[in-house]
């Protein structure tokens, strides 16, 4: 048996750290104090997520789980800015859930073609020929870098399809799939089971198509104990309307209807919601049929229960025009495809503030650094209310401004933490 179809992984990303600024002063043969010239470190490399659609597994993921993008650069003198980092850009299927690992909460689901930045790489620090002030002339301080935020995260696919095709093994879907569209999905005789999902476009009429899958299936991955369970069934969570498909030949022995229901029941259990999503039966084989007995009994069974049914061949081409047609009828009339809404909000992260910050004066100017104090700004969002509160409340609770007071801070000193410059106030 081949390796079980991937997707899920849990990887971990982390953006670049920002370069520090730079302490340097001008040099020049005939001025005896150069001003100060440090140029800024650059910006560390993000971490960028985007779709591929050459991509249909999470395989890629599976031994690659780390994925840490570039540092900046440090400034230089003479107001050499360093080098930004590049950021780090990692590709998805189309569909793929991006969840927080800890709280299982949805980030993004990439389902469009738009760039999604995951982590922000660290800001560079300022090189010190930012702070010549009219009092300050000679400032011998520059800025740190700031950490890239970090972040475990589970990637889940769920295809984008608006059919998904459902049913036993060896009853046709794959073939279905490739008669009615350019997909080329592997069919095969038993005992081998699409371990891929295959997408194919089916185009129906001038501006008229849907998408199609054909996904792992359950009870064949199950019975092998391939351990795909039931959770291939989330490829056809999204799915719009679902085409089940039974075998009614009679040449493998099966009974339609039994099938039929096992595969219903195995839906029910999955998830009530994905029981009552729309379906269109198709009778295949029929190229082979012995006794029509088998296809009246599936009528008779499903029709009652609302279900259309279309008897056809897949692999001689009979009837499935008509279904194509029948399915893009049914999908004009059904909401579009669910694209899932971000639940994740970043909280505050955990600091540990039993280390001592340090603390250097130099013309009234209170330099604070430290290593608590560094995780916490590279993970506080200065241009939120909310954020920048809880920011001072973490300074305040952790003795910072009572540390300050201790040291001689006055009303209109500077305080100046890493890429942040404030006036202290009492
Ligand atoms: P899947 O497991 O449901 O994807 O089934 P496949 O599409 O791989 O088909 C299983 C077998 O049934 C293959 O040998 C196909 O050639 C055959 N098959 C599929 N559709 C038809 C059909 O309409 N008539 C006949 N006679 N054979 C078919
Ligand atoms: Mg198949």
């Amino acid at each position: 048996m081949a390796a079980a179809f991937i997707d899920t992984a849990r990887i971990s990303v982390r953006a670049g750290k920002g370069g520090n600024g730079a302490v340097a002063f001008h040099r020049e043969k005939y001025v005896a104090a150069g001003g100060p010239d440090g140029g800024d470190g650059g910006d560390g490399g993000s971490i960028v997520l985007v779709v591929d659609d050459n991509m249909s597994t999470l395989m890629d993921f599976r031994y690659k789980r780390k994925y840490v993008a570039e540092n900046g650069m440090d400034g230089q003198g003479a107001r050499r800015n360093g080098r930004a980092g590049k950021p780090l850009t990692i590709r998805v299927p189309r569909g793929t859930l991006v969840r927080d690992a800890e709280t299982n909460e949805i980030i993004k689901d990439m389902s469009d073609a738009e760039p999604f930045v995951l982590c922000r790489g660290g800001r560079g620090g300022w090189g010190n020929s930012h702070f010549a002030t009219p009092t300050r002339q000679v400032p011998r301080f520059a800025k740190a870098g700031l950490e890239g935020e970090s972040h475990d995260v589970i990637l889940e696919l769920k295809l984008l399809a608006d059919v998904g095709l459902i049913g036993f093994p060896n009853v046709g879907k794959s073939t279905l799939l490739s008669v009615v569209s350019k997909a080329r999905p592997k069919i095969a005789n038993y005992h081998f089971t699409t371990l891929f999902p295959n997408l194919g476009v089916v185009y129906v009429d001038e501006g008229v198509s849907f998408v199609m899958a054909d996904i792992p299936g359950i009870i064949e991955g199950a019975s092998e104990g391939a351990g795909l369970g039931h959770d291939f069934l989330r490829h056809i969570d999204r799915c719009r309307l679902l085409v089940h498909v039974v075998d009614v030949s009679g040449s493998e022995g099966r009974d339609p209807v039994a099938d039929f229901d096992a595969i219903n029941a195995e839906l029910a259990q999955y998830s009530p919601q994905l029981a009552t999503r729309p379906q269109l039966v198709v009778a295949n084989k029929i190229d082979i049929m012995a006794d029509e007995s088998l296809l009246d009994a599936l009528r008779a069974h499903v029709e009652p229960l609302g279900y259309p049914i279309f008897a056809l061949s897949a692999a001689s081409h009979t009837g499935t025009r008509e279904l194509t047609l029948a399915i893009a009828e049914k999908l004009s009339t059904l909401p579009p495809v669910t694209v899932y809404e971000p639940e994740y909000v970043p909280r505050p992260p955990k600091i540990d503030a039993s280390e001592p910050l340090e603390i250097t004066v130099e013309d009234n100017t209170y330099i604070v650094s430290g290593k608590w104090l560094e995780r916490l700004m590279s993970n506080i969002n200065f241009s939120d209310y909310e954020s920048r509160m809880y920011f001072d409340k973490m300074l305040r609770e952790n003795g910072v401004f009572s540390q300050l007071e201790a040291m001689g801070i006055q009303d209109g000193d500077i305080v100046s933490m890493y890429n942040l410059e404030f006036e202290y106030q009492h």
